[in-house]
C-alpha cells in the first residue's frame, strides 16, 4: 500500500512538472516573437523628490501583452527570458526604446528627465555591453548623462572584479549606475565601497517594514547612512503610504518611487500628467 501511494505521488509530481515545463516552453516560444509582433511595451514609473513629489527621473518597466494571455507580468516572463537567453535581444530593444523615447521627450521640449533601465546579468556580462549602450545613445541622440543603468546586487556580486571593469567602461560613456533591490543580496562593505556606482535603490521589502510596529527603521537608517558615507544617493522603492514617505524623509532619504506617487505609466501619460 505504501509503495503504491508513493508511486502515485510521484506520478502527480511528474505530471505537474511536465505541465510547468510545457507552460514555460510555450511562453518562451511566444516571447521569442513578442518583440517583432510589437507585443512589448515600456511603461515608465516616476521617481520623485519625497519632499514635494516633483519628478526627477522615470524607471522603464517592460510590459508584455499577449493577444490571448493578456498582460503577462515581468515577474513571470523575465526569468524565462533570462533562462532562454531571449533577454539579450529583448534587453537591447528595451535600451534602444527607452533612449529613443527619452530623445523624443527632449525634442518635444519637455524638461530633461533621467531614464533608468533595468539590465539583466546576461546582458551586463557580455564583453560588448558597453558598446551596445554606446550605440543606442548614438543612434537615438539621447544624452548619456540622462541614462541610468540598474543592476541588481546579485548581478554585480557574481564576479566583483569583472563587474568593476564593466562598470568603469559604462561610467566612461557618461551614464550613471544604480544598484537595484539593495539589501536583498550579500555585498560586503568593502566590495560595495569599491564599486563605481551612483545610487542605491532600497528594496521595497524594507520600505514595507517601516510603518507600524514591524521595526524596519534601523535597517533602512543603516542603508541610508551607508549610502551617505559612500557619497551615494538613495532611492526608496515601493512607497505606498504617506507614513512611509514621511519616515523616509526623516531618515534622510530624499528620493523615492511607488504607488503613492504614481504607478508605471504608458509613455503618453508620463508628461501629460504634469
Ligand atoms: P524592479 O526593477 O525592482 O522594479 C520595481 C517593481 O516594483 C516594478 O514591478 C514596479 O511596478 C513595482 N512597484 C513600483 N512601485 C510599487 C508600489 O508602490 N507597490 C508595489 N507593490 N510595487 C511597486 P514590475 O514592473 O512588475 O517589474 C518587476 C521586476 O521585473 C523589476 O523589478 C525588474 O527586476 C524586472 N524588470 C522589469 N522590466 C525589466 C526590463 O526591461 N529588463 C529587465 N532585465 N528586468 C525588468
Ligand atoms: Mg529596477
Ligand atoms: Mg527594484
Ligand atoms: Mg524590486
Amino acid at each position: 500500500y505504501r509503495a503504491k501511494s508513493q508511486k502515485t505521488g510521484f506520478a502527480v509530481f511528474r505530471s505537474e512538472m511536465n505541465r510547468r515545463a510545457y507552460e514555460r516552453f510555450q511562453l518562451a516560444s511566444y516571447l521569442r516573437r513578442a518583440a517583432e509582433l510589437q507585443e512589448l511595451e515600456l511603461h515608465y514609473q516616476p521617481v520623485v523628490f519625497l519632499e514635494d513629489g516633483s519628478v526627477v527621473a522615470v524607471e522603464a518597466l517592460l510590459r508584455w501583452r499577449h493577444p490571448h494571455l493578456g498582460w503577462v507580468s515581468p515577474a513571470h516572463f523575465i526569468p524565462i527570458a533570462e533562462e532562454t537567453g531571449l533577454i539579450l535581444p529583448i534587453g537591447e530593444w528595451v535600451l534602444r526604446e527607452a533612449c529613443s523615447q527619452g530623445a523624443a521627450w527632449l525634442a518635444a521640449g519637455h524638461p530633461p528627465l533621467r531614464i533608468a533601465v533595468n539590465v539583466a546579468s546576461l546582458q551586463f556580462e557580455r564583453p560588448e555591453f558597453a558598446q551596445i549602450v554606446q550605440a543606442c545613445l548614438q543612434e537615438t541622440g539621447f544624452p548619456a548623462e540622462l541614462l541610468e543603468l540598474e543592476l541588481t546586487e546579485r548581478t554585480v556580486m557574481r564576479n566583483v572584479d569583472e563587474s568593476v571593469g564593466q562598470m568603469r567602461a559604462l561610467r566612461n560613456l557618461g551614464v550613471s549606475i544604480s544598484i537595484d533591490d539593495f539589501g536583498t543580496g550579500y555585498s560586503s562593505l568593502s566590495q560595495l565601497a569599491q564599486l563605481p556606482i551612483n545610487i542605491l535603490k532600497i528594496d521595497r521589502a524594507f520600505v514595507t517594514q517601516l510603518a507600524g510596529t514591524s521595526g524596519g527603521t534601523p535597517l533602512v537608517q543603516a542603508i541610508i547612512n551607508l549610502a551617505g558615507a559612500l557619497q551615494l544617493t538613495t532611492i526608496a522603492e515601493g512607497i505606498e503610504s504617506e507614513e512611509e514617505r514621511s519616515i523616509l524623509l526623516n531618515l534622510g532619504c530624499t528620493l523615492g518611487q511607488g504607488y503613492l506617487f504614481a504607478k508605471p505609466l504608458p509613455a503618453g501619460d508620463v508628461m501629460g500628467g504634469k
